[in-house]
This record gives structure tokens, sequence and C-alpha cells, in this order.
């Protein structure tokens, strides 16, 4: 399920410290989050042309302090990092979750819960342009599940260039080690990467 949200809250595997900018997080994140944006499910697969982007959960014009925090960073499609902007939202990671929010055939997000529903008006995750981005892909997917494989492995696969975590040295280390371990780089080495998800 392409627009599938996560069935628990997150809980983070990565701990990286010390890095001066944002973008040196970025393999962690993309790692951490599963190559797609935490708000609306867009995946590296589907465009890499518009990448997704290390975004602020706590914004850092109110909180210039966490900028370079890696519990506050989030790894979000360029739409979602524009629509969420410099506001103070509800954590994706526990408020976006499969028991709270689905998708419909006709691309809308429907919420059972009020934080849920919130969260996916500040984020317009219901305007227009997102009940057709999502309707579309639920068609393009169930096509290519039908008709070619190979593309459907391609549009819910992992990408081929997966970071290896292993060979990064965060400048003041990585608080959370184990979390390599549990890496899709270290996943695929070990031959368990599923084909999609
Ligand atoms: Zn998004």
């Amino acid at each position: 399920m392409p627009f599938q949200y996560p069935l628990a809250p997150h809980v983070r595997r990565h701990g990286p410290r010390g890095y001066r900018d944002r973008e040196s997080f970025r393999p962690w994140l993309r790692d951490e989050f599963a190559f797609r944006c935490v708000y609306c499910l867009r995946r590296e697969q589907w465009d890499r042309a518009t990448s997704l982007h290390v975004e602020h959960f706590l914004p850092t014009s109110q909180f210039p302090e966490q900028e370079l925090a890696y519990d506050n960073l989030l790894y979000a499609c360029i739409r979602c990092n524009a629509a969420k902007s410099d506001q103070i939202a509800a954590d994706p990671c526990r408020v976006l979750l499969a028991d709270a929010v689905t998708v419909h055939a006709d691309g809308r997000l429907l919420a059972s819960e009020r934080r849920s529903r919130q969260l996916i008006a500040q984020l317009r995750l219901n305007n227009p342009e997102m009940v057709h981005f999502r309707r579309l892909w639920l068609e393009i997917i169930a096509m290519a599940e039908q008709v070619n494989t190979r593309l459907y492995e391609e549009l819910l696969g992992f990408p081929n260039d997966l970071p290896n975590l292993r060979a990064l040295r965060p400048p003041r280390g990585n608080s959370r080690p184990e979390g390599i371990e549990q890496s899709y780089w270290t996943k695929r080495e070990r031959g368990i990467l599923p084909v999609s998800y």
C-alpha cells in the first residue's frame, strides 16, 4: 500500500551528533524515515528530481537552538515543507498512523482522530492537488502490479543508493549506534531487504 501510514509511533533508530549543517543529516534521515515524506508519504522513488528535504519539527525561527538537533529533524517533501513553513504542528510520527488515517480509493485521507484531522488540515493534505496526487499514484501502482512487475517493484521498492551509515563519522558520535544494524543498507547486505514496502 503506497499510502499506508506507519502502524505505530516512530521510535528513532539513529542519533548522529555534531554536524554543523543540516544537509549532513540527510543520509540518516533518509534511512530513518524510509525514503519518503513523513507527512504525505511521497517517495524518493517516484520523483528523484524534486527531492525530499531536511525539515524542522520545531521551526528554527522560534527554536534556533534546535536547528541541528537530530531529534528535531524530519524528512519531508518540498510541498509539505512549504505547507508547514514556520508553523508549530503536531508530530506526524505520532498523529499520522495507520489506525487513525486511511486513504480512500478516490485519493482522500480519512481521519478518525481529532489531532490527525487537525494536522491534515494544517498541512492541507486533503486539498485538490494532494487528493489528485494520491489517486493518480494509486491507479498507476495498481496498474503496474497487474501488468509490469519490474515497474511495480521499482515504484514500491527501496532506492538503489541506500546510505551506508556505518561509513559515516558524525563529529560528536552517534547516540544510538545500535540503529546501524537496523539500517536498510545493512538489511540489503544480509539479504533481508524486502522487495517492496
Ligand atoms: Zn509531503
